[in-house]
């Protein structure tokens, strides 16, 4: 397929779906107008809702067939399995020098002061840093916060080769091109900023990346996630347990409840009424292409009441999850075995889904849909966040290109030029986002249907002489 094609197919779904956020959130509000001015016209109302969700349902759907009849489903199979082999090849080349003792290397500490995504995050960043300036990766991981003996019991080693910290030079960075080893700080205070930090992507895959993937930096975060969490035996044995225990089948959607102490710090509260409309939702669009014989959600949440709640108040579902787990998930008992042992089947789980529903706030469930990539050719909207847009922790300005033109009609609203640049600051799930012109430097809404991702790259290695 052309490039030109996988987009126009990706942005039709998409707005699609802002198109239904727009109408069903401009519905509601004149519903809530006229209840006591006219009421008269609340069944008219309520027909456009009944009807036109229903109408968005089926262009949804025919949008999926499209996908199916269009004949290039195994040509998506393909490349994404090409591109993964591809990438997956040059870590393992990158990780395993032939002489320790000459290679050059980046160090960096596992133990940043936060939770298991953050410091999954932290790897994933160094090890961008480590593949953009063709440096070995060494993770200083002993004394390990959630597992004292370190991440090679959990997890299988970076490197079967080189973990050897130590070499002739060595400095902070960003040193020069001829110290051996250089020691990276966490991505706050890291300076200068290397080109290689999110949102970039590899020069060198871009035109194939932005031909398969709807967002190519998820894709790329996937694949480091892919390879650090090779699990030990012990691991993968937990997780074979789980799956079997669980009775985990499909369809299943992931739902990721962040409560305790990101409530009211980072994050807003969210009912699980909230997130489960958005699962029904998903169902019902199911519906119209298979028959689905039980509503099924493996519910991962840091408070236990949530999952007795679920159950009372949505009998009818099927809730795979464990209150256990979620109990040492509280801060007092978060740092241990047993808590890592809970988040990691957590975080499996939620990416094995088939449809995710959760906060973007939480690096868990940032985790579970940058892991999910690998499990599909385009995993990149198969989510619903009840708040952030994606987004990587100490990331480079996140830019939209404006496509059409926008006149501010409402208070709030900023003007638009096709081909302004506007930096994102969210997407208010109603048909609108919010952000700033960097012509202008308005501040404000514009309908998120005008603009779309500007995909950023930057040179990293190309890896060509490991075929020499
Ligand atoms: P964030 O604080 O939500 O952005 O994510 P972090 O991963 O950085 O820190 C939260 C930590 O709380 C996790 O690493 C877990 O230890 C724990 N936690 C949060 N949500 C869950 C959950 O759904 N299940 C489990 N088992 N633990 C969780």
């Amino acid at each position: 397929p052309s490039t030109q094609y996988e987009i126009l197919r990706r942005r039709i779904s998409n707005n699609i779906q802002e198109l239904w956020y727009f109408i069903n959130s401009e519905v509601l509000k004149l519903q809530r107008q006229v209840n006591d001015a006219a009421p008269e016209l609340l069944p008219s109302l309520k027909h456009i809702l009944d009807l036109g969700v229903q109408h968005k349902r089926w262009l949804l759907r025919d949008m999926d067939k499209l996908a199916e009849a269009d004949g290039y489903a195994t040509w998506r199979e393909k490349e994404a399995n090409e591109l993964d082999n591809l990438v997956q090849t040059r870590f393992h080349y990158l990780q395993n020098p032939p002489d320790c003792k000459k290679a050059k290397k980046l160090v960096c500490n596992l133990n940043k002061g936060c939770g298991y995504g953050c410091q999954l995050h932290h790897v994933v960043y160094c090890f961008m840093v480590a593949y953009g300036t063709q440096r070995t990766l060494i993770l200083k991981s002993k004394g390990w916060r959630y597992h004292k003996g370190g991440w090679e019991e959990v997890f299988k080693p970076i490197s079967e080769t080189c973990t050897d910290p130590e070499g002739e030079s060595s400095s902070n960075w960003p040193g020069n091109s001829h110290t051996q080893v250089l020691t990276l700080p966490i991505i706050d205070s890291i300076s200068p900023r290397p080109p290689f930090l999110p949102l970039s992507i590899p020069e060198d895959l871009a035109p194939r990346l932005i031909r398969l993937h709807g967002d190519p930096i998820v894709w790329w975060v996937g694949q480091f996630l892919k390879y650090l969490l090779r699990p030990q035996e012990k691991t993968a044995a937990l997780i074979q347990n789980a799956i079997a225990n669980l009775g985990f089948r499909r369809p299943i959607v992931g739902v990721h409840v962040r409560r305790t102490d990101k409530v009211g710090t980072e994050a807003s509260y969210h009912g699980i009424e909230e997130y489960m409309s958005a699962v029904d939702e998903y169902y019902n669009q199911l519906e119209l292409k298979e028959k689905v014989d039980k509503r099924r959600i493996y519910l991962a949440t840091d408070d236990p009441k949530v999952i007795t709640d679920a159950r009372n108040k949505y009998p009818h579902y099927e809730i795979l999850g464990d209150a256990t787990i979620s109990k040492t998930a509280a801060v007092s008992t978060r740092y241990s075995d047993t808590s890592l042992q809970g988040i990691i089947l957590d975080i499996h789980m939620l990416s094995m889904s088939d449809f995710l529903v959760c906060t973007f706030s939480s690096q868990v469930c940032r985790i579970a849909y940058e892991i999910m990539q690998n499990y599909f050719p385009d995993a990149s909207a198969k989510f619903r966040s009840l708040d952030d847009v994606y987004y990587y922790g100490g990331q480079s300005a996140h830019n939209r290109i404006a496509v059409m033109a926008h006149d501010s009609h409402r208070s709030g609203e900023i003007q638009l030029m096709p081909g302004d640049l506007v930096g994102i600051a969210g997407n208010h799930w109603n048909g609108y986002s919010k952000g700033r012109n960097l012509r202008t430097n308005q501040i404000g809404l514009f309908p998120s249907f005008k603009v779309k991702d500007k995909v950023e790259t930057a040179k990293f290695p190309t890896y060509s002489e490991m075929y020499n």
